[in-house]
């Protein structure tokens, strides 16, 4: 195992406008967020922590304070090692009821018996993005309850600790391919995987778009930030097969208009969306 060494961002910002920044910094590829009071601090491994992506955070904040002219979030930011911050994420994670019939667990918590007919998923986060504590998950994981048919081919686009691949398995896929640029989530993902004992049907890539074969897959699910799927929704269609689901979540549904344009020109043709909080998912199938 390598030696882990974070960067930590510290700004000071009122409890109540905590979760909205957190889901926007999580899909930018923030892996980690400790919430306190007034404070928010956000992880992330300490390479990753280059000028882009420093742009791509300050754009963040910039984009915040337009929305919200009352806050200041100028921030602070320090290095930081693994065990500090790692036993905190222990502690806040628990025992998630994604939806009304999955259930989220890491290794360390015991199931209620109440849970005990559930779907289960085992997922032990590290420093992934993909609890289900987040809204984005949960939608992802609603929307592939109503679309995922048994014996699908899946791919799984941005996999993080590989909830949404190992969940399209126990609903009934045939097959994952799942993907993720951060060697953090695959190193994560692959553990996952084993402690669900799906290996034989995952498997578990890193990488982006270009290393995704075209036109294999029945679903794709991509739980991804608005700028990565206008970025990509041409390239994700091309590898979905004729009358084929695409997944997407992550969108501000402030955003959403503006994706539907994109979808339609793509051919994708919208079946379901639904809504927790400020976040939309939306099912589109490829005509
Ligand atoms: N699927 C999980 C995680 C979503 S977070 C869930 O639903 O909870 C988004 C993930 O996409 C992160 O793990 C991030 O590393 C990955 N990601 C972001 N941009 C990507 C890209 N261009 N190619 C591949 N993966 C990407």
């Amino acid at each position: 195992m390598k030696t882990r060494t974070w960067f930590q961002t510290i700004i000071r910002i009122d409890e109540k406008y905590q979760d909205l920044l957190v889901g926007l910094l999580a899909l930018i590829g923030f892996t980690g967020f400790v919430q306190e009071e007034k404070i928010l601090k956000s992880i992330i491994p300490k390479q990753k922590w280059n000028n882009t992506f420093k742009n791509k955070y300050e754009e963040i904040l910039d984009n915040f304070r337009i929305e919200f002219s009352s806050l200041d979030l100028s921030y602070s930011g320090s290095i930081i090692h693994e065990e500090n911050w790692n036993k905190k994420w222990e502690k806040k994670t628990g025992i998630v009821e994604a939806t009304p019939n999955i259930i989220i667990k890491p290794s360390w918590k015991k199931l209620p018996k109440r849970h005990s007919n559930k779907l289960l998923l085992h997922i032990d986060p590290k420093m992934s993005f993909g609890t289900g504590h987040h809204e984005t998950t949960r939608l992802s994981l609603n929307l592939l309850e109503q679309f995922l048919e048994p014996q699908m081919s899946v791919l799984d686009f941005g996999t993080g600790t590989g909830v949404l691949g190992i969940a399209c398995i126990k609903l009934g896929a045939k097959s994952v391919f799942a993907v993720d640029n951060d060697e953090w989530a695959i190193e994560n993902t692959k553990e996952n995987v084993k402690r669900n004992g799906v290996s034989k049907q995952m498997v578990v890539k890193l990488g982006s778009i270009s290393i995704i074969p075209q036109l294999k897959f029945n679903l794709i699910v991509a739980n991804i930030d608005f700028r990565t799927i206008s970025k990509f929704i041409s390239s994700l269609t091309s590898r979905v097969r004729k009358h084929g689901i695409i997944i997407l979540s992550g969108i501000l549904t402030n955003d959403l208009p503006v994706l539907l344009k994109s979808f339609a020109k793509n051919a994708l043709v919208p079946l379901e969306t639904v809504a927790e909080n400020e976040w939309t998912s939306i099912a589109l199938r490829r005509m």
